[in-house]
């Protein structure tokens, strides 16, 4: 049965032609007789054709593109791009048994993300197309024989599904016999709940960062925002003391259980808390420490918080600068799409000077290399980490 056809306006030829996928539900001009999260058929109003999208019904991001020309079998061509996911990661990733292995548009599978967590995989759909059945049941089976997981997870975003007007799921064990295990990042071991935490279950897009980090880091260190503990078990082995804080008390749970893994004979500290409000304290009590890290969640989850945002930022930046002792180093990240990294070192910079610090940039860093960017679909980078030492 050939694809229903949708038109588009001149805007969204004009997004493709800058090597965009996504057009956006404003720019189509017709769009009759499609049905929730089919494959449709892009052309102008010229007729000229595009190639094939995935169509949502109610996202303001309507069509995704997914190939230059007609699809005739879309399980094969997931099955395809979930195998060349796959053999990307065997490639890139060779000190961990846990990554992200298909990261939607920048693996040319919009709307599909799966990690994988040693011999459990976690999947989450994003968009109506990646939920109908069929393309469910053929990315599973190619996982299978690809990896051949104990457990196959879906962790569910519940705001996602409502935008996409797709009925209520829960997390849940989609195939296989178990969702926990314990998973080995750059030697250092964590345990994974598969239907429980934040994200997919863990922060993989940091993996890089947490050796890069562990490379500068020394003596006292502060892990803010530490949420399980990735940097502050990464740095431990080269640090004499170590504190994290998260306002999730489950989080620090988790991360005690993992210190206690990985060092049985080490104390640490965690402490519950607001960031902000203890980065005041602490400065204000004179605290001093060689290390900071700080890693907190999206501030600019939309264009119109990026000002707020950046205040966020700096008002961070600017305590921990104050609290790190000469010499000291500071890794700060951000995972806002909408901060760009120019933003973020201006952010940095300007503490800097009001702080009254020389800083060196070490390291410019970004996301993990198995969450791939597309150069032409800027909302694929979104991570920035930067390494600096404090030289007064
Ligand atoms: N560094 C972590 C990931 C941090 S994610 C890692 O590598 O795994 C952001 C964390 O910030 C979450 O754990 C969240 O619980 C915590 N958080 C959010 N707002 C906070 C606040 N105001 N104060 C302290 N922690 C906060």
């Amino acid at each position: 049965m050939p694809s229903p056809t949708v038109i588009i306006n001149a805007r969204a030829v004009a997004r493709l032609h800058s090597g965009h996928v996504w057009i956006y539900r404003s720019d189509l001009i017709s769009e009759d007789n499609v049905s929730v999260g089919s494959l449709v058929r892009v052309i102008d109003q010229k007729k000229k054709p595009f190639g094939t999208a995935l169509y949502s019904s109610s996202s303001q991001i309507a069509l995704r593109m997914i190939s230059a020309g007609p699809i005739d079998d879309l399980p094969a061509l997931l099955r395809q791009r979930v195998t060349d996911a796959i053999l990307y990661r065997e490639k890139i990733v060779s000190d961990s048994d846990a990554c992200r292995l298909v990261f939607s548009e920048a693996d040319f599978l919009p709307g599909l993300i799966v990690d994988r967590y040693n011999d459990v995989l976690s999947i989450q759909i994003l968009t109506q197309a990646m939920d109908a059945e069929p393309v469910r049941a053929s990315v599973i089976e190619t996982l299978r024989t690809h990896l051949q997981p104990t457990g196959i997870v879906e962790r569910v975003d519940a705001r996602i599904r409502e935008l996409e007007k797709l009925p209520p799921r829960s997390n849940s064990l989609l195939w296989g016999e178990k969702s926990d295990t314990t998973i080995t990042v750059n030697g250092v071991r964590f345990q994974f709940r598969g239907l429980e935490g934040q994200k997919t279950g863990a922060f993989l897009d940091q993996r890089e960062n947490y050796a890069a980090a562990a490379h500068y880091a020394h003596g006292e260190a502060l892990d803010v925002f530490c949420y399980q503990g990735g940097f502050a078990l990464h740095t431990a082995p080269r640090c004499s003391q170590i504190t994290g804080v998260d306002s999730s008390r489950p989080a620090l749970e988790a991360a005690e259980a993992d210190a206690q893994l990985n060092y049985p004979d080490r104390e640490f500290e965690w402490i519950e808390a607001n960031a902000f409000d203890l980065l005041k304290d602490y400065g204000s009590a004179g605290r001093h420490y060689d290390t900071v890290v700080l890693d907190p969640p999206a501030f600019a989850k939309s264009k119109s918080a990026l000002a707020t945002a950046l205040r966020g930022y700096k008002e961070l930046n600017l305590r921990a600068l104050k609290m790190l002792r000469p010499r000291g180093i500071l890794v700060t990240c951000s995972c806002s799409y909408h901060v760009s990294e120019a933003d973020f070192l201006e952010v940095v910079s300007s503490a800097a000077l009001d702080a009254h610090r020389t800083l060196r940039l070490i390291e410019k860093r970004g996301q993990a290399r198995d969450h791939p960017i597309l150069l032409n679909v800027p909302e694929t980078s979104y991570l920035k980490c930067l390494i600096v030492s404090v030289n007064n």
